[in-house]
């Protein structure tokens, strides 16, 4: 079967992809996209937070119209939040104002597969690539039935752990270090003090070593309860599940919010942590990466869905002009490098710091973390290194050396 362009993977970058390039396109372009998942954007495996187009127009500044870019219809808002609070192993808590709100993200993401399908492409679902030679990509669908793909061009979407990346030779190898593995229950029916405009992160090795955990509001009484795990960094028998679990039950202050709340559904995943993959682009069968499957990701918090939304929209435009005036799809990977790779490089720098922070275990974490304000916390979110960081970077080895 030929078409112009085929989608592998509908999460968040390969619907944007798929949304802006029909709305554009129309039937001037053949679109097929596919998704090996039976119902489109469920279950979500997302903390489902986002900053708000205020902060997003800080963090990406170099994305045109930035404020425009990211606000999102109010159908697809659960809760607005007005800032994040850290806290320490030992129980400071470092509040600070930052505008976010909370998707919908299912029914959003599954909006934009539902316009890219008005807009005449062609959708399938419980449809999964399971090969590619050259550019001709077999995919299986849900009867079993293989079909042979023959496109022009190939979007590779399929996250964190993309074959499409893997078969184009555009995935390096990665270590462990470069990941995040997470657990996340939605918990329903939270009645104690709960201030569902704040967005709580928790360190410490008990409940996320190497990373963070979270209680990310989705309502009043609702939230998503997550933890984070590193393997390098796991100790005797801790794992995701684990960490999780202490979060809930014996965290002095995430216990007391969660004490009579209910879990409802369970999700876990991996979370790519690293730099984006240096070449995004494969021009002999004309591939693109987008999104989780080109490591495109804020390493500092884990943040995937607005980079998916920045790429996915360039990619989207990148291949209207391949069709339209033969620009080479190199277009796409400057494009995007223009737009996000300071901020990526930036988000870097900080997991490193916090990788040097963290490897020195809670009391190391507790020392930094009591030097911290409420203002350095800012530059944290707003993926700027604290100039208090920065001026002891250079000794951080050496007060490492004491700090243990
Ligand atoms: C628990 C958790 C919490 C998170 N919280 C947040 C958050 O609060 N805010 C934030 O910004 N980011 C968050 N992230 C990160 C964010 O979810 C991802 O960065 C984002 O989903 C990336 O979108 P994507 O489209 O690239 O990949 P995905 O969302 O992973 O979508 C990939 C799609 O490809 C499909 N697919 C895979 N292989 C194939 C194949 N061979 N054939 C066909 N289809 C295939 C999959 O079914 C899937 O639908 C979180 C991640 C996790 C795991």
């Amino acid at each position: 079967m030929d078409v112009d362009v085929l989608i592998v993977g509908l999460g968040p970058a390969g619907a944007t992809v798929l949304s802006k390039l029909a709305q554009i396109a129309g039937s001037e372009i053949s679109i097929l996209a596919i998704d090996h998942r039976q119902e489109l954007g469920f279950p979500v495996q997302c903390g489902e937070f986002m900053p708000a187009p205020e902060e997003m127009a800080t963090l990406m500044p170099d994305v045109p119209n930035a404020q425009a870019f990211f606000t999102f219809n109010k159908q697809f808002i659960s809760t607005y939040t007005h800032s994040i609070s850290f806290f320490s192993p030992e129980r400071k808590v470092i509040r600070t104002p930052f505008q976010g709100y909370t998707l919908h993200r299912g029914n959003w993401n599954a909006h934009l597969i539902e316009v890219g399908k008005e807009y005449g492409a062609e959708v399938w679902t419980s449809a999964c690539a399971v090969d590619m030679t050259n550019n001709m990509v077999t995919v299986v669908r849900e009867n079993g039935r293989s079909i042979q793909i023959t496109p022009q061009i190939i979007v590779g979407a399929d996250g964190v752990s993309s074959r499409i990346a893997k078969w184009t030779g555009l995935a390096n190898k990665r270590p462990d270090k470069h990941f995040v593995i997470v657990k996340q229950h939605l918990m329903t029916e939270i009645e104690n003090e709960y201030d569902s405009t704040d967005v709580k992160m928790f360190f410490g090795e008990k409940y996320a070593p190497g990373a963070y955990a979270w209680i990310i509001p989705k309502s009043r009484n609702t939230a998503n309860v997550g933890a984070g795990v590193r393997l390098p960094m796991l100790k005797n028998d801790m794992n995701v599940s684990k960490a999780l679990s202490n979060l809930i039950n014996i965290h002095p202050i995430a216990s007391q919010i969660l004490k009579n709340a209910h879990i409802g559904q369970t999700i876990a995943g991996i979370v790519p942590v690293g730099l984006p993959f240096q070449e995004t682009v494969e021009l002999k069968t004309k591939t693109l990466l987008v999104g989780d499957a080109a490591c495109q990701v804020v390493s500092s918090v884990g943040g995937g869905i607005p980079p998916s939304m920045v790429a996915g929209s360039i990619a989207a435009s990148s291949i209207i002009r391949f069709f339209r005036e033969k620009v080479p799809l190199s277009d796409y990977q400057s494009k995007w490098q223009v737009q996000m790779l300071k901020m990526f490089k930036s988000a870097y720098k900080l997991r490193q710091f916090f990788d040097i922070i963290s490897g020195g275990g809670d009391r190391r974490v507790q020392w930094y973390m009591n030097r911290l304000s409420s203002s350095d916390i800012n530059s944290v979110v707003h993926c700027i290194v604290p100039w208090r960081v920065f001026l002891i970077a250079p000794f951080m080895r050496f007060l490492n050396l004491i700090v243990k």
